[in-house]
């Protein structure tokens, strides 16, 4: 099922930019401390396509500890929640994002499973200053 990209919590850590190689439309950003603000690359390590500024209080919380999908920008096209992506299942379509209640469906590589990951729904947006 297509839906806006959301990163959730196995990505803390590991941050291995898998998704970044496969984004269409260099959505998926990263924050840099030094500039204080949050950029994207059309291939990990290919050098900057987008930038935007943060928001202080809540890029703190994880910091450049894990990517962030920018929502208005996502296209939905599916391509870095599908299996084979994330090593760490940390990807999913927005309205699939789980939350930890009973029946809940996780990503088969998820490493946070039974974690409620509906915060970073909004984590996804507040990051994002402008
Ligand atoms: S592929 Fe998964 S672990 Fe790697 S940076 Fe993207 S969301 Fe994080
Ligand atoms: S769904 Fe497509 S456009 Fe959206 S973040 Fe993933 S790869 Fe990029």
């Amino acid at each position: 099922m297509t839906g806006i990209a959301i990163i959730t919590e196995a990505c803390i850590g590991v941050k291995d930019r898998a998704c970044v190689d496969v984004c269409p439309v260099q959505c998926i950003y990263e924050f840099d401390a030094v500039s204080n603000a949050l950029f994207s690359e059309a291939e990990a390590g290919g050098g900057v396509e987008h930038v935007h500024q943060s928001n202080p209080d809540a890029v703190a919380i994880f910091g450049d500890s894990m990517l962030y999908v920018n929502t208005n920008e996502c296209t939905s096209c599916t391509a870095c929640y599908e299996p084979d992506v994330c090593p760490v299942g940390a990807i999913y379509a927005e309205q699939n994002v789980p939350d930890g209640a009973a029946g809940s469906n996780y990503n088969s590589s998820d490493t946070a499973k039974g974690q409620d990951h509906t915060f970073f729904i909004q984590l996804s947006r507040d990051v994002f200053a402008d």
